[in-house]
């Protein structure tokens, strides 16, 4: 909804925000664009989206003759919007049955409330869902995820401990059975630089092909836009080792500043399917670009 995406702007505001007070009463100078940069920077963006920003804007400011701190904004919002819209991708979630998504991301970055609110905008949607509960590490993640099922008479497939590849390649044969729509698959969450843990999650993927080699249809990484400039680090090795096809960007009503979406538009792209704007079951919406950016400057 409008107020969620406006908390989320208004958090991206910590960083960004200062643009409005940036803006306004100015005349374009070198100042100004210097404290731009210094906000764009702050506010997450990383030394390349930065720097294409404001190499860009600088043409325009000598090619269409702009003056005010207001036409300045309005290129800066235009520019961002081109930058995040080709992110704005959504997946086919009827080309396969089942659909199976695998989840990924370090502890913490919300991979198990992610799959919860994903398992109700699915089922709201109409189809069925099954969830496998392939965090075998930890107990906690396992009966979170149970626990939800329960509420909302969602099927868990759930092992003491074990390995998480089996525990994957269970649910896929318990939803062809049972002709599930989605399987959504969670696993446990790991540094990148657990290496032993990257090969283990490379194995849960190569399982779930063994079991329908059309799949896994989505690979989601789950991060926290709290992490600013390591998501890109996390993205390029959990992209090595899974072949990362989505992101769910989570946190972004919190302190986050969202500068890290146009780090990611311009190094690394990868389609942005949700972005998690609270704790609630229902604070998880599909990506779009316009929005976003309006929610950043408004
Ligand atoms: P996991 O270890 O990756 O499975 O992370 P969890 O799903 O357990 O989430 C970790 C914490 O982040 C929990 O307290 C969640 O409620 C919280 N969380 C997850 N997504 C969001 C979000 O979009 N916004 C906020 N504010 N909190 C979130």
């Amino acid at each position: 909804t409008r107020a969620q995406i406006n908390a989320a702007g208004s958090s991206l505001g910590a960083g960004v925000g200062a643009l409005g007070d940036l803006f306004s009463r100015r005349r374009i100078d070198e100042d100004l664009l210097e404290e731009l940069e210094t906000t764009l920077l702050t506010a997450d963006c990383g030394v390349e989206a930065t720097t294409y920003l404001i190499t860009e804007i600088r043409k325009r400011w000598k090619r269409d003759r702009l003056e005010t701190g207001e036409e300045l904004r309005a290129v800066l919002k235009e520019l961002l919007a081109g930058l995040l819209a080709p992110l704005q991708q959504s997946f086919d979630l009827d080309a396969h049955r089942p659909t199976i998504i695998m989840l990924a991301g370090v502890n913490g970055s919300g991979k198990t409330t992610s799959i919860g609110k994903l398992a109700k905008r699915y089922q709201a949607e109409g189809k069925s869902v099954l969830l496998a509960a392939g965090d075998t590490f930890r107990a906690a993640a396992r009966e979170q995820l149970q626990e939800w099922g329960r509420r909302n008479d969602v099927t868990v497939i759930a092992q003491d401990g074990g390995d998480p590849a089996a525990v994957v390649f269970d649910a896929i044969t318990a939803a062809r059975a049972r002709g599930i729509d989605i399987v959504l698959a969670d696993t446990a969450g790991r540094l990148p630089t657990q290496l032993h843990l990257m090969e283990e999650i490379a194995k849960v993927r190569r399982v779930i092909q063994k079991a329908d080699p059309s799949g896994p249809h989505e690979v989601l990484l789950v991060l926290d836009s709290n992490i600013g400039q390591n998501a890109l680090a996390q993205l390029k090795a959990f992209d090595a080792a899974i072949g990362v096809t989505g992101l769910v960007v989570t946190k972004l009503d919190g302190t986050a500043k969202g500068g890290v979406l146009a780090a990611i538009a311009r190094t690394q792209p990868k389609p942005i399917r949700y972005i998690g704007v609270g704790e609630g079951i229902d604070d998880l919406q599909p990506f779009v670009a316009s929005d976003f950016v309006s929610a950043l400057f408004d």
